[in-house]
């Protein structure tokens, strides 16, 4: 039987995955397929899943790498410590497995230095967004013991910031500033979260999880007073490949 394998989200017009897996699938000689379900909810999502056996894996995005966790059977540690799932593997037996690859591939991004040799950075980091890539962000701040603030338009505890207070904090002791909001994502190109970009400097670290376009405006805001920026391209292809070596283990 032809494995089938996909990705999971809301809106899904622009999607890397389905590109990068049918590349592989066609190259390596591999017998299955990829493709995009766009659901409006996760309703009877479990039930679809089960009930489709060619169904091997599936990646997770925009809005649900949270709530899908509800229909996992199980998750790995990391997914667990993470509170969010981006890769989902169905067993055989229909059992349904979470995982999270986000956090791998924004790790490998993390220490890649200005000059391209492994650093971890110093500093403190402000985290703009609280949605699931940001729990992966976070997750890996911590492994790193980097000390980090979170930004919301809602925040829920006091911990986290809103974002009028980035108007009084002082920016120059937040180090490296990590986007994780859709703010800047195609089609919206000339947006950028709200900052007070004024305030850097040539020893910021800006990295967006954003890809497309491979420079944000939020890049490039960065980029004009000389700060070391990065794009989410290397986090991507990192976190794909992770998810197919786990839907190939055993
Ligand atoms: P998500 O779960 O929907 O979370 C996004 C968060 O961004 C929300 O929780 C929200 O936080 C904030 N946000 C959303 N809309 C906003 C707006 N209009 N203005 C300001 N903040 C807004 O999505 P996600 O899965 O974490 O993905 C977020 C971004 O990361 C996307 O652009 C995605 O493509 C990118 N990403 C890239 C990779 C990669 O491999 N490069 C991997 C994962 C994700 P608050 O409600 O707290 O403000």
């Amino acid at each position: 039987m032809i494995q089938q394998y996909g990705l999971i989200g809301r809106k899904l017009s622009h999607s890397f995955s389905a590109h990068y897996f049918n590349k592989k699938f066609q190259s390596e000689k591999i017998n299955a397929t990829y493709s995009l379900f766009e659901k409006e909810n996760l309703t009877g999502i479990k039930e679809w899943i089960q009930n489709t056996p060619s169904l091997r894996g599936l990646n997770v995005t925009i809005p649900y790498k949270t709530q899908i966790i509800n229909i996992t059977d199980a998750l790995s540690l990391e997914a667990v410590e993470i509170g969010a799932v981006n890769t989902l593997k169905i067993h055989k037996d229909g059992k349904i497995v979470g995982y999270n690859t986000d956090a791998y591939g924004f790790e490998v991004t993390l220490i890649h230095g200005r000059e391209g040799q492994k650093e971890i950075p110093k500093g403190s980091a402000l985290v703009l967004g609280t949605g699931g890539a940001s729990k992966a962000v976070c997750y890996v701040l911590d492994q790193y013991h980097i000390p980090y603030r979170c930004v919301s338009r809602t925040p829920t505890h006091e911990e986290i910031l809103d974002y009028e207070s980035l108007l009084t904090i002082d920016i120059p002791d937040f180090s490296i500033i990590i986007n994780t909001t859709p703010v800047g994502m195609y089609p919206e190109i000339t947006q950028a979260p709200s900052f007070p970009y004024s305030r850097l400097n040539a020893t910021h670290r800006l990295i967006d999880l954003i890809y497309n376009p491979e420079e944000t405006q939020f890049m490039k805001e960065g980029i004009i007073r000389g700060a070391y920026v990065q794009n989410g391209l290397k986090m991507l292809y990192l976190q794909a490949e992770k998810a197919w070596e786990i839907w190939q283990s055993k």
